[in-house]
């Protein structure tokens, strides 16, 4: 290698080394080691088309793909026989197929989402041309089920498509997706379709003892999860789950035009279905149940921190989400600190230590007397 490359390569990594150990601010966990998968490295492999069908593309992943979408058809509550999915790019692009899904489903129907939605979405529906509603939030950041309920009052002669917010970006919350049932039902609409965007919180929801309600048997139609975030990866990666039956009405439209072409991207990533396939064979589902009830008890740490140091914090219940006063830019900028209006939230990720949060707890004290 040139010496002027290496030089390069060798500072970046430095660098970025440095800020991923103090970045308390986003919800990607840095504790990983996948090693072990390097040697991957050297092909091109490629996860093109559906992972349940063949594809003339033979070097690919899809049968530990295929064990990934298993894992997660179990943890998400559907029978792995009836759940059909993939491993995508990220949030992101589940939201946009489960919407899709939806969508194609209901092409009249109106999707309602709360204000604390991940901005993914709003770009989702001006894609998609879908007809939408904005809904007011709780200041907990959970959906206001009583504007909810008017709202699809007023637009009952069309189907609902459900956003569900299975842990919001901001601050960790959830949207019960059994008092949304309860009032679909009350208003008898009987064409409705719940999408949950459970980006983070479903690798939470299903160690902890007492989740809110989530998964098929909740009345999820499709749910998008993220692969970087809990379980933490060094390249953006996701899952989409929907049920089967569902996917059959999509792809039977696009195969008239030749292929059987379930997923959104055409090429995908080999490489992603087996970081997340080896994280579940190196910690098993005990392992993330011990890794996420320590994140829990960080994030419940770093709460009674800031409220012993005067500084006002809370969290949702079942969410490592932080949410605290909105400190300096200095604190924002030196700790990676998301900010929205007069919040900001720091996440218990599993690097995430007492140790660290101390010394956030500490900077913000210092900040605060500087400052007053
Ligand atoms: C992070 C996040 C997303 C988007 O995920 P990407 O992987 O960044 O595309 C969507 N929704 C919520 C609630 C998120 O926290």
């Amino acid at each position: 290698m040139e010496e002027e490359t290496r030089k390069r390569l060798d500072g970046l990594l430095r660098e970025l080394e440095e800020l991923g150990s103090r970045q308390v601010g986003y919800p990607t966990n840095q504790d990983f080691d996948y090693t072990p998968l390097l040697p991957f490295l050297r092909l091109s492999a490629n996860n093109v088309g559906d992972p349940f069908h063949d594809s003339n593309y033979r070097v690919n992943t899809h049968e530990i793909e295929r064990e990934v979408l298993h894992t997660f058809a179990d943890l998400m509550h559907i029978e792995r026989e009836r759940a059909w999915g993939y491993v995508t790019s990220g949030g992101t692009e589940g939201n946009m197929y489960g919407l899709y899904m939806g969508r194609e489903i209901f092409p009249d129907g109106v999707v309602y989402f709360s204000q604390d939605t991940h901005y993914s979405v709003v770009k989702i529906l001006r894609l998609l041309k879908a007809r939408s509603i904005m809904i007011k939030s709780q200041p907990n950041g959970e959906i206001d089920y009583d504007d909810l309920y008017e709202t699809i009052r007023i637009n009952r002669d069309s189907p609902v498509i459900f956003m569900a917010n299975i842990g919001t970006t901001m601050k960790g919350a959830i949207d019960d997706v059994s008092r949304v049932r309860a009032i679909l039902s009350d208003l008898a609409v009987t064409n409705h379709y719940i999408h949950a965007d459970a980006a983070l919180s479903g690798m939470i929801l299903p160690f902890v003892e007492e989740p809110q309600p989530y998964g098929f048997d909740a009345g999820f139609d499709s749910v998008a999860i993220s692969g970087h975030k809990m379980i933490g990866s060094p390249l953006p990666c996701g899952v989409a789950l929907t049920r089967r039956e569902y996917v059959s009405r999509v792809a039977r439209s696009i195969e008239y035009v030749g292929v059987l072409d379930t997923t959104l991207t055409g090429s995908r990533s080999a490489f992603a279905p087996l970081m997340i396939w080896y994280a579940f064979q190196k910690h098993g589902l005990d392992g993330y149940r011990d890794i996420v009830r320590r994140c829990i008890d960080t994030a419940e740490y770093a709460v009674n921190r800031f409220l012993d140091a005067g500084i006002p914090a809370w969290r949702n219940r079942n969410s490592v989400t932080v949410v605290l006063r909105r400190p300096s830019p200095e604190i924002i900028r030196r700790w990676q600190l998301a900010p929205f209006e007069d919040i900001a939230h720091l996440l218990a990720m599993p690097h995430i230590t007492r140790d660290i949060i101390d010394a956030v707890v500490d900077d913000c004290v210092r900040d605060n007397s500087t400052h007053e």
